[in-house]
């Protein structure tokens, strides 16, 4: 067995970073409840206010499993969740949780959608896990260490940013998406390979932590998208920065350099 395949063995058990740990049996949990949902999502599919932000009943009951286990596991901890909101703890952590980042690629059967659980401390997001379940894959994070399902070590890429694939992610506000089509897209096709547009910040952002995304400009996004990825992609050696672009907030993940190069294409704006 090579070196790298060893530090995978090793690293899948996850024993010695019990919160990207816990991160992970919490977002494992919400992935049983989705798949046990999955077949009545078509009949509880309701809008949250435009007609591209969704909810089901996947990401309610996968909400209430996640829940449900960290309060188990860690009660003192706060949590703050997509669906159900905030909820103080005396511990000075607190679990914040996406049961379903992609509920519209849910919805239409497509495969880009995760569940993101990431915790914070004062200091900031420090672990976290994302479970991509239709990929069936997860990755979870804790204090700059990564470990995953994947058979090879999680790192970001290491191309200049004018041979980066970048990932772009809409709000769900109707000015700012018209503005990042508008504005932020073509600013940045003038400085990258090429981009795509996923559907899903966790899905997103693992994907940066793994190497097959090169960067990603998420815009006017909540903490509970990005959470866990940021823990990912950190952890995976990437940096992760929200600048201001004209009219909205764009949060940017990538290797340092695809970061930076990032930030130069959005300064015109
Ligand atoms: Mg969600």
């Amino acid at each position: 067995m090579r070196e790298d395949e060893m530090l995978v063995t090793s690293m899948k058990r996850g024993v010695d970073l019990p919160y990207a740990a816990l991160a992970l049996e919490a977002a494992k949990e919400g992935a049983r409840a989705i798949d046990e949902h999955a077949a009545e999502f078509l009949q509880s599919v309701a809008s949250k206010g435009a007609r591209y932000d969704l909810v089901t009943r996947a990401d309610r009951e996968a909400e209430r499993a996640i829940i449900s286990h960290l309060s188990d596991q860690s009660p003192s901890d706060g949590i703050l969740a997509e669906e159900t909101g905030a909820r103080e703890g005396t511990s000075g952590l607190r679990w914040v949780i996406d049961p379903i980042d992609g509920t519209t690629n849910f919805v239409h059967g497509r495969r880009d959608f995760a569940v993101s659980v990431g915790l914070e401390s004062r200091d900031g997001i420090f672990a976290g896990a994302v479970v991509r379940p239709a990929h069936g894959d997860w990755a979870a994070a804790e204090g700059g260490l990564i470990y995953s399902s994947l058979e090879r070590p999680m790192t970001v890429s290491s191309v200049k940013v004018n041979e980066a694939l970048v990932a772009v992610g809409l709000c769900h506000d109707a000015t700012a998406r018209a503005f990042t089509l508008q504005q932020i897209v073509p600013a940045l096709v003038s400085h990258v390979q090429d981009w795509r547009w996923v559907g899903s910040a966790a899905c997103d952002l693992f994907s940066v932590a793994d190497g097959s995304l090169d960067g990603y400009v998420g815009i006017n996004l909540s903490i509970w998208d990005i959470a866990a990825g940021i823990a990912l992609v950190k952890a995976a050696g990437g940096h992760c920065e929200t600048v201001r672009a004209g009219q909205v907030d764009a949060f940017l993940a990538g290797s340092p350099e695809v970061v930076t190069g990032l930030k130069r294409a959005l300064a015109t704006l």
